[in-house]
């Protein structure tokens, strides 16, 4: 068990790719709480539960500061610390840039990338006081290549990857990783509303000819958490099919 004795925070591990994370953590021995703003997902505790891990499901919006801090003086709380970090939560809302409104612009900065500041900012002083801890933000191949009518989803992604670099450097000395990975399409809710024609053509980037799956993301993380990653830090992993070469 790679992860045995591990306590990890995953946000928004109530559907898609957090969901996966969540379970994979778990299914590699680790305690785990998630955070969600829609309704409870009461299943993905159930089976977290069921593999013998504790699981903690909180409702907590990643987007405000004091949030952020309360969910990690929860997690620490109820389960005794907290060694891991995955800044999965993540929104799109899509216009090009000409009819992209303030509104939608700082809802998705604020969620995509201020989220993940608000819980590194909440989780550093317990990495450096621990001298260890392991981050990994998920950004996207957008946040690399931009992507039309994605604006601020690009922006959000590549300041993920700013953000990753920086505060590798800073908690570095303090033995913690920091890496981000970009996925390219993955199957889950959040592509459910995109346009069939905009499907067809990611899909057709890839050079396996396949959508990913969220699993696909889950084992990366796993890894990235895991003591064989333990010299990989600053990094920006794609998970793309080859969708971006
Ligand atoms: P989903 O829409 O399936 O899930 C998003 C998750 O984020 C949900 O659990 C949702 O919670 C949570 N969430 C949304 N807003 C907030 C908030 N303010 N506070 C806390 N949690 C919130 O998306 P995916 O699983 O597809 O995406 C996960 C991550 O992967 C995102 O960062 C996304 O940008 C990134 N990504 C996805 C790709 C894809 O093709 N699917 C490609 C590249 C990157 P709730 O269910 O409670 O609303």
């Amino acid at each position: 068990m790679e992860l045995k004795n591990k306590r990890a925070v995953v946000t928004g591990g109530s559907a898609g790719i957090g969901q996966a994370i969540v379970l994979d953590l778990a299914k590699n021995g680790a305690e785990v709480a998630f955070t969600y703003v829609g309704p409870e997902n009461k299943e993905i505790k159930r089976q977290v539960e069921s593999l013998g891990r504790k699981c903690l499901s909180l409702e907590s919006d990643v987007s405000i500061l004091s949030e952020a801090e309360k969910t990690v003086a929860q997690v620490v709380e109820k389960l005794g610390g907290i060694e891991i970090l995955i800044n999965n939560a993540g929104i799109n809302w899509d216009e090009v840039v000409w009819k992209m409104t303030e509104e939608m612009w700082d809802k998705v900065l604020d969620t995509d990338l201020k989220g993940c500041f608000n819980y590194i900012r909440a989780v550093a002083p317990i990495f450096k006081e621990q001298n260890s801890g392991k981050i990994v933000n998920i950004a996207s191949i957008n946040g690399l290549r931009g992507k039309f009518g994605q604006a601020n989803y690009a922006a959000a992604k590549a300041g993920i990857i700013g953000l990753t670099k920086t505060v590798a450097k800073e908690l570095g000395k303090y033995n913690v990783n920091v890496n981000a990975i970009a996925p390219g399409l993955i199957e889950t809710e959040m592509i459910q509303k995109l346009p069939e024609e905009i499907k067809k053509q990611a899909l057709d980037e890839t050079v396996f000819k396949r959508i990913g799956k969220p699993e696909n993301v889950a084992h990366l993380v796993t890894f990235l958490c895991s003591e064989k990653a333990k010299h990989i830090t600053g990094e920006v992993i794609k998970i793309d099919g080859g969708q971006y070469i």
